[in-house]
């Protein structure tokens, strides 16, 4: 987002600095004692959870013993050297956005910060360039609207990050106990149906982040989106806090106008979609409240158990009232409640309205939407894609959870240019209701935990079934090679979660999935429940048809969900 600002962000951003400005002259009062370093209320809670009887975890012991931002000139000379990190360097790494893979690819993974998920054509260039100079020629949308580079040797690991930040772009912050990649709307401020656009909040929540250095290594990974009402979902409840734009009416003793409603403790891969607080947060506050909330975090998250040190474990033990009482006395103030039926409901979503070209809210304007292969784009492509959006749009690339991209800002003449000359890099601005939600983790070729291939899967299960049924409504299949969830198989209509296959007695397996049914989100949010276990890779695209032909049988409608 830097430099290229069109006028309707640029007033947006105006607008915002200042409000952020007044927000945080209001925090500035202390009604606490300041700690004595950055680090201290981390040490504080490790302290605590010692003298109650504990054991610091791993985890906490490495970020005990060295902190990772103090670590960079160890990190730039064993690149100098070449040399792979040892276990405890591959964790503070990660605070760097560098993951060392092995033994699935010896050679680094680099995730960016993006937030919003929206870049200029100048930086997507530039990182496709950083994609053939330093790593593997490609780059991966994430499932949290970002981008991954991937086959970095270690000796171009500092030279990746420290090019990343001469794009104006992050890399810090984007791996281990840290707030991840700020979401936000992929379609904010050009969507006719949006109630606010998300950008300057997660803007601001960005750079809060990247210049607070106590809001790192907290207890586990923390996740924040910022929902704006637009067509495309931003799956915020899937999200440790997401702030959800809604409008209050009339006649209920608050001042009409959008607010930010509070969710909680979203996990999909422990099943919980984040749970509605009733608070609502005049979206001037969004940042302070995240802050508030992060510190309460930082206090009760558990230190011991790494497999219970996630916001919503803090949440099932405090209770959400003691929680949010807890946030208030950070806040030194109490929180805003709203009734149910103070709030009108969220305009609904258009879930194919990320492929191709959408009217935006100003008028002969529209973005396109590119269906990528399951998130990876060749660093040609990505260069074209830059080029088109520079030659014949806003000049922003926007990422979206649905592993794809829009480019923004076209004139209604131009749309057919864009859509050939899209075509024209060979890839595609329409995709089948099928298509179009499928959506996968890195699997096993990149990642140590995956128990299957879960791109090459997906896209075997998209092919097989589009050349059987013809699905006339949209279908989000999600595969993620392990319980780590990165591809949110909980939430799909169909989940497929990696596992090893037995298929004798002898103990071989073979590539498989267990299979989840009915998942959902927002309005239709929902868990999907267990079906089918062991499921081989090669007998899954059947089963899916099977799946879907039930579903199309004896479904009631065609808006009918799976569930
Ligand atoms: Fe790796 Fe598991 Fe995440 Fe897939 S879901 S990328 S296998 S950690």
């Amino acid at each position: 987002m830097a430099g290229d600002f069109t006028a309707e962000q640029k007033r947006y951003l105006e607008g915002f600095a200042s409000g952020f400005q007044a927000s945080r002259a209001q925090r500035a009062t202390p009604t606490k004692e300041k700690p004595t370093s950055p680090d201290a209320i981390h040490f504080a809670a490790q302290d605590r959870a010692i003298a109650n009887g504990g054991a610091l975890n791993e985890q906490e012991k490495i970020k005990r013993e060295e902190h990772p931002f103090d670590a960079y000139s160890r990190l730039v000379a064993q690149t100098k050297r070449n040399e792979p990190p040892k276990p405890a360097d591959n964790f503070r790494w990660r605070y760097h956005g560098l993951f060392y893979v092995a033994p699935t690819q010896s050679s680094y993974m680099c995730r960016l910060r993006i937030p919003n998920g929206i870049l200029t054509h100048w930086q997507f260039t530039g990182l496709a360039d950083l994609a053939d100079s330093h790593g593997g020629g490609y780059l991966h949308v994430t499932t949290r609207a970002n981008l991954q580079i991937r086959e970095i040797e270690p000796e171009s690991a500092v030279a990746m990050i420290e090019g990343v930040q001469s794009l104006g772009l992050w890399t810090r912050g984007s791996g281990a106990d840290n707030i991840r990649n700020i979401t936000g709307t992929p379609t904010a401020g050009i969507d006719p149906q949006e109630l606010i656009d998300t950008r300057p909040f997660a803007r601001a929540m960005h750079f809060h982040i990247l210049n607070d250095r106590s809001l790192s290594g907290l207890p586990r990974k923390f996740n924040i989106a910022f929902d704006g009402g637009g067509r495309i979902a931003v799956l915020e409840d899937t999200n440790d806090v997401a702030f959800q734009a809604i409008e209050i009416r009339e006649g209920h003793g608050l001042a009409q106008g959008v607010y930010f409603r509070l969710a909680l403790g979203g996990i999909t891969g422990h099943k919980d979609l984040a749970r509605d607080t009733g608070v609502i947060v005049p979206t001037i506050e969004a940042v302070e409240i995240a802050d508030a909330i992060l510190r309460v975090f930082i206090d009760t998250g558990d230190r011991t158990n790494r497999a219970r040190a996630r916001l919503k474990y803090v949440l099932d033990q405090l209770g959400f009232d003691r929680f949010l009482t807890l946030v208030e006395e950070k806040l030194g103030r109490p929180l805003l409640r709203a009734p149910q039926e103070a709030i009108a409901p969220r305009p609904g979503f258009d879930r194919l309205a990320h492929i191709g070209a959408h009217a935006q809210k100003e008028a002969q304007k529209s973005w396109v939407g590119v269906a990528l292969k399951l998130g990876r784009l060749t660093s040609d492509e990505a260069r074209g894609l830059a080029t088109i959006a520079r030659d014949l749009g806003d000049g922003d690339i926007r990422l979206t959870v649905w592993q794809n991209l829009l480019i923004s800002g076209i004139t209604e003449a131009r749309i057919d240019e864009a859509l050939a000359r899209i075509e024209a890099l060979g890839l595609a601005t329409k995709a089948s209701p099928l298509r179009a939600g499928l959506v996968a983790c890195t699997g096993n070729v990149g990642c140590r935990f995956a128990a299957a291939d879960t791109k090459r899967h997906a896209d075997e299960i998209a092919t097989h079934c589009e050349e059987r049924i013809e699905i006339d409504t949209p279908i989000n299949i999600h595969l993620t090679g392990c319980r780590h969830s990165c591809a949110q198989h909980y939430i799909g209509d169909i989940g497929l979660v990696g596992a090893r296959v037995p298929i004798n007695e002898e103990g071989d397996t073979v590539e498989g999935y267990n299979m989840v049914v009915g998942g959902g989100f927002g309005a239709e949010g929902a868990i999907g429940r267990e079906l089918l276990e062991n499921v081989a890779a090669t007998d899954a695209p059947r089963k899916i048809e099977s799946l879907l032909r039930a579903y199309l049988a004896h479904r009631a409608t065609r808006e009918e969900s799976f569930a």
